[in-house]
């Protein structure tokens, strides 16, 4: 064959491979914040896409600091799926040194789900950040990943959109799974007890009264006045268990219980999965997990007897 023609015809077919649907998308890179926003951007996006999560499980998506490899990661992704509201301090940083083409989206900011403001500490009256503890709050994330992932993947968006319904009516039975497994908890129960102030959705939700010693964990943790104010409260209700979370030292829930001699359960996850060998390897793990913990610390058992 003419070497030209030979030529001609091997860049044809590299053009054709590159423009070719599953080249687009499994070289796109994703990044969400953290890995709660990982499990739930999997979900939409199926296996084929690579994402990289800034944030490592365990650590506190609040006071997380932008590392080397983050930063190297910011620079070659396409899009960076975060929480905001908030949530991650840092993402001011990872906006300066985004570049044009890289697409930011805050999935608490643009969900269509009630907002729930905090109501204590530094950010008092700012949007409460932490929707994803409410699954329908999570159902409205996938909304938005799915139209972001479709928008810039159009070839690509029947399958997401098919991912997403699926993801979404898993959504509605965890709920459904979530009340039922609630139910038996005596009114008087119900009341979640724990340091930062992260599940305001869920007690929303599912009916429980709710208390925090301090707002967001970007703030001070556990000043003098707030676990004074805390243990007059817990004085006066006297709720069968508090709750500690993975992310927090238990330092401060601990010596509430010992001055009230209350019970100390937990941990809760919020603010990362676990492990993979641990009770909340992904985010329908996590919430199971939650419930279980609310059910057996506060009463829900001896409640079915
Ligand atoms: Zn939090």
């Amino acid at each position: 064959m003419d070497k030209r023609i030979s030529w001609i015809i091997t860049l044809l077919l590299v053009a054709t491979f590159i423009s070719s649907p599953s080249f687009a998308a499994s070289s796109a890179k994703i990044i969400a914040s953290f890995s709660v926003i990982e499990d739930l951007v999997k979900r939409v996006a199926g296996d084929d896409i690579s994402i990289t999560t800034i944030v490592p499980i365990g650590e506190d998506v609040h006071r997380w600091e932008l590392t080397p490899p983050n930063v190297l990661a910011v620079e070659e992704a396409d899009i960076v799926f975060y929480n905001g509201h908030g949530l991650e301090p840092w993402i001011r940083h990872l906006k300066a040194m985004a570049s044009d083409r890289l697409t930011l989206v805050a999935l608490a900011e643009m969900a269509d789900y009630p907002t729930l403001t905090l109501q204590q500490g530094q950010y008092e009256g700012s949007p409460d950040p932490h929707m994803w503890m409410a699954p329908q709050g999570a159902a409205a994330y996938i909304d938005v990943i799915t139209h972001t992932l479709s928008a810039r993947f159009p070839e690509r968006a029947d399958a997401f959109r098919t991912r997403a319904e699926e993801a979404k009516d898993a959504l509605s039975l965890l709920d459904q799974q979530v009340i039922e497994r609630l139910e038996g908890i005596p009114h008087t129960n119900r009341l979640i007890t724990m340091s930062e102030a992260a599940l305001s959705y869920f007690a929303h939700a599912y009916g429980f009264e709710f208390a925090a010693i301090w707002g967001l964990n970007s703030e001070t943790m556990g000043s003098a006045h707030d676990m004074a104010s805390m243990s007059e409260r817990l004085v006066d209700k006297r709720p069968p268990a508090l709750f500690f979370e993975s992310t927090t030292p238990d330092i401060h829930m601990d010596a509430l219980a010992r001055e009230t001699g209350l019970t100390l359960a937990g941990p809760l996850y919020v603010d990362t999965l676990s492990e993979a060998d641990g009770p909340a390897y992904n985010y329908p793990a996590l919430l199971h997990h939650t419930t279980e913990l609310l059910h057996e610390a506060l009463g829900g058992a001896r409640a079915e007897e």
